[in-house]
């Protein structure tokens, strides 16, 4: 019942949301972990010269105190934290304003190039720039994204899009007709397919060769690239109702993409290893709506995907894990609680973004790269200087 009445309350327009969360800001709310979940950090090896593949983790508007408030909730313990990472803080500029959003901070990430407010892969004068993906895609790598939100919100956008405004959502899902990527596995095929203009981009990327789905247990049956699956019209359920799903999105994606880069692959059909992105979407949604618990069990689910993809890249030795954020949301500060019982109390300051420097933790071959502190954008060239060894 009280998943139903949230869900009922996010169906409220955002005008409305947002004065409901207004009634929150500042007021005290405690947020307990009945069940905190066991940790064992995993040590993913530097001692390859170069990442063959890299995977980018972005905690939309996960700041460092975001971070801190799950991993008091946890018991003091989070596989982010105690996976002994190489540490750096990344500055979040944006072309025409202090305070930064996923459109601007997700590109500035994506393709290195500090852009406008709302904008998704453009310039600040409004060129479209290269992403990630295509830096990968041209070098012969494989390419791939989770995440939990509708396709045309900012941060998968960043990668794949290019638009000035992000609010153009049909013309962003437009531009995922010449996508990129061999596996896109998250939510929102509404717009793709119910649109004025009588495009839909679902059959248009089937036509070009996408194995495609509509539902979550037709997409757990997808096993061939290129993958291109949007499970729900808008955003994935809450996380108690979607389960392990982000963690499973993940690793089925990081599987087929490394398989695609074996040797055991046809060498017409082989790809020099892959660029992965994988998005905690919904930190975003609740940091916006003032909503602690539903926060932490985004910030939880986050970081045990975090842990299932640390303990893939020990395995594989070969892979380096950045994990980062494009802006912070919600002004979110712990003032109380009690770390022996997962008590957190906290308040926020807003229902928009704030501004302060995102964390950025690296693991694996190439990670001591990130120590330091630096731009959004040097953590996009950091990259692509590993990969270009
Ligand atoms: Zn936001």
């Amino acid at each position: 019942m009280k998943t139903k009445n949230i869900l009922l309350t996010f169906a409220l327009s955002m005008a409305a949301t947002a004065a409901m969360a207004n009634d929150r800001t500042d007021k005290l709310q405690t947020y307990v972990l009945d069940a905190p979940y066991e940790v064992t950090p995993v040590s993913v090896p530097e001692k390859a010269k170069r990442p063959k593949n890299v995977i980018l983790m972005i905690g939309d508007g996960m700041s460092l105190m975001h971070v801190y408030t799950a991993w008091t909730a946890n018991r003091g313990k989070l596989f982010l934290t105690e996976s002994n990472p190489h540490v750096g803080l990344a500055k979040t500029l944006c072309a025409n304003r202090l305070i930064t959003d996923s459109g601007a901070g997700g590109s500035f990430l994506a393709t290195g190039v500090m852009t406008r407010y709302h904008s998704v892969g453009v310039d600040a004068e409004g060129n479209p720039v290269p992403s990630l993906v295509d830096f990968a895609a041209d070098r012969n790598m494989g390419t791939g994204m989770s995440f939990t939100c509708r396709i045309w919100d900012a941060t998968p956008s960043d990668f794949n899009c290019h638009q000035v405004d992000r609010d153009e959502e049909y013309a962003v899902c437009a531009d995922y007709a010449k996508c990129r990527m061999d596996y896109v596995l998250g939510a929102g095929y509404d717009k793709m397919i119910n649109r004025e203009d009588g495009r839909n981009i679902m059959k248009e990327l089937e036509a070009r060769g996408y194995h495609t789905a509509y539902s979550w247990p037709d997409a757990q049956k997808l096993e061939t690239l290129p993958i291109f699956a949007l499970t729900e019209p808008h955003d994935t359920p809450l996380p108690k109702d979607r389960g392990d799903r982000l963690a499973q999105t993940t690793i089925k994606g990081l599987d087929l993409l490394k398989a695609q880069s074996s040797k055991s692959t046809p060498k017409s059909e082989r790809k020099n290893g892959f660029f992965f992105m994988c998005e905690g979407s919904q930190l975003d949604d609740y940091g916006h709506f003032n909503e602690l618990p539903l926060l932490m069990e985004e910030m939880h689910d986050f970081d045990k995907t975090i842990g299932a993809v640390l303990e893939w890249a020990a395995r594989d030795g070969e892979t380096l894990v950045v994990v980062t954020a494009d802006h912070e949301t919600g002004g979110l500060t712990l003032v109380g609680g009690e770390l022996a019982k997962g008590e957190v109390q906290c308040k926020f300051s807003t229902t928009d973004h704030s501004g302060i420097m995102v964390p950025v933790y690296a693991f694996g071959p190439g990670a001591s790269t990130f120590d330091g502190i630096y731009t959004q954008g040097d953590v996009n060239k950091k990259i692509k200087e590993l990969l270009s060894k």
